[in-house]
């Protein structure tokens, strides 16, 4: 089974993620992770990810169809969680020639909800854990220690980029799935735990359905 999570950065993706991987076995393709392991890696393919990347360049699309088809291939998992890819239209009807999707998850969250969410974030540059203001309001990771900060990239100015990007490029891409009846759109505003029942109800259901 093959499934996609499209969401505005904040709508709750990764936490998805998290907490449905005890309930259901798949193989998580994230194109940042798969950038990320293949430089990793150090393979050819891998040194020239990291050239481009240090260059401050866009990895272009065919390195990143070339390294989620290698990816598709060496799969065992019978389903895959597609995270961040496609990113628009065009990478999805390349995708459709690589596998055939089942599933399509929007978390559905409103621009403001999903702003008051990534500047209340915080990471810990240690251990990779993030929490928020909230919850850690001494600022120190309660996992190692460390000092948490901010990402550089959690201001307002690059937020409002993203989703600017994601609303013209992405949620096209929603009409398109919607057409081919494979969207569950769900609300991202609810607690953690119901969002992710949420999801795994769908995923569920569709299997109870084929
Ligand atoms: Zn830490």
């Amino acid at each position: 089974m093959n499934i996609v999570l499209i969401g505005i950065q904040g709508s709750g993706k990764g936490t998805v993620v998290e907490n449905i991987s005890s309930q259901f076995e798949f193989d998580y393709i994230s194109t940042g992770l798969l950038l990320r392991e293949e430089i990793a890696s150090g393979s050819r393919l891998g040194m020239q990810v990291k050239e481009i990347i240090n260059k401050g360049n866009l990895v272009d699309n065919q390195l990143v169809l070339d390294l989620i088809f290698k990816r598709l291939r060496n799969n065992k998992k019978a389903n895959v969680i597609f995270d961040g890819f496609p990113r628009n239209v065009s990478q999805a009807k390349d995708l459709e020639k690589l596998c055939e999707l089942d599933l399509v998850v929007y978390l559905n969250l409103k621009k403001e909800d999903a702003f008051k969410r990534i500047l209340n974030r915080l990471n810990c540059p240690k251990c990779g854990l993030t929490t928020s203001v909230d919850k850690a309001k001494s600022g120190i990771c309660p996992s190692c220690g460390a000092k948490l900060e901010r990402r550089a990239d959690d201001n307002e100015d690059a937020i409002n980029k993203r989703f600017e990007k994601f609303y013209s490029e992405t949620y096209p891409l929603i009409d398109y799935y919607k057409k081919q009846n494979l969207v569950v759109e769900v609300d991202a505003n609810l607690k953690p735990n119901e969002v992710a029942d949420l999801v795994m109800r769908a995923i569920n259901e569709h299997n109870y359905q084929k």
